[in-house]
């Protein structure tokens, strides 16, 4: 049976076509323009893949309460055109076939949790770290959803006493997200984070408030694996720091087999760049499942 997949991005919508043994036979990507350019080409892509259920891992924050009207709509975004708008609804009428929808990040735990580093676990996170923060939660076996779905991103952060800068999250200063992501990092230091790999202090300090919110995580969801990706996490000086930190905030007060193997309990993602998009894949299968 064939599967059709979309991680929908700001910037660009990646569309593909796969199996329910975790292989991609075919993918594209198409640019993000408005909703009245952009749906149609995908659509076109979809209509004869003879798929039977389409999985949508999207940008958010989006709706995924299924009682209410707005279920499957995209909500607040930036990106303008796109505010409000029913995409799930359009694959739908469209494509007549079953349509999964979750968050990006969600996604991507999904795939890690299917075919990647988290398979078998009940109870894992998945921090990406780029343009944004974004997580996705398994607990219990189940992607975590609630009142919409967990913006744990936007933790908030006390700034560390030899950090002046303000933050730049417009509703929070100082969350992580507005401490941390790739755009906090450039403004802070002058330079896109790519650019900065030899300054050993802006890394020191990312990865502080990088373990804050992962010690954090761990003690509300006691998650049994971390994984970290994302733009940012492509520096990998950024992993043993975390560890090390995250073993100091925790104090010795919680002590299980995961965090003894700490190497193997907060690691980057494992299946390339292929994690949102197999996970998207997957919400196609459990979507046709029902
Ligand atoms: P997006 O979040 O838009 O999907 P990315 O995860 O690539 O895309 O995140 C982009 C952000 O990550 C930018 O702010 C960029 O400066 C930063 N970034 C990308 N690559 C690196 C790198 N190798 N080192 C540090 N920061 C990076
Ligand atoms: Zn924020």
């Amino acid at each position: 049976m064939r599967f059709g997949a979309l991680e929908a991005g700001g910037t660009k919508m990646v569309c593909a076509v796969g199996t329910e043994d975790g292989k991609i036979l075919d993918r594209v990507s198409i640019p993000t323009e408005s909703p009245e350019v952009t749906m149609p080409a995908l659509c076109q892509y979809f209509q004869d893949k003879e798929i039977a259920a389409l999985g949508i891992g999207c940008f958010g924050p989006i709706d995924l309460d299924r009682a209410s009207a707005t279920y499957g709509h995209i909500l607040m975004t930036p990106k303008l055109a796109w505010r409000g708008y029913d995409i799930c609804g359009y694959f739908s009428e469209h494509l007549k076939v079953p349509v999964g929808f979750d968050t990006d990040v969600n996604g991507s735990m999904l795939g890690e949790c299917t075919w990647g580093c988290a398979k078998g676990l009940d109870t894992a996170i998945y921090v990406t770290v780029g343009t944004g923060v974004g997580v996705g939660v398994i607990a219990g076996g189940k992607l975590l959803h609630g009142m919409q779905h967990p913006e744990a991103g936007h933790m908030l952060i006390p700034a560390r006493e030899d950090d002046p800068y303000k933050g730049k999250c417009p509703y929070h200063g100082h969350c992580l997200e507005g401490l941390a992501a790739g755009p906090a990092i450039e403004e802070r230091w002058g330079a896109k984070g790519q650019a900065l790999k030899d300054r050993p202090e802006v890394w020191e300090l990312e990865a502080h408030y990088l373990a804050y919110a992962v010690t954090n995580y761990i003690m509300i969801l006691s998650p049994k694996k971390i994984i970290l990706g994302g733009g940012v996490m492509h520096q990998e000086q950024l992993f043993p720091q975390i560890r090390e930190k995250v073993t100091q905030m925790l104090g010795g007060y919680l002590q299980t087999k995961e965090l003894g193997a700490m190497d193997d309990y907060i690691v980057p993602p494992s299946l390339g760049d292929d994690q949102g998009i197999l996970g998207a894949l997957k919400l196609g299968m459990d979507a046709l499942e029902g």
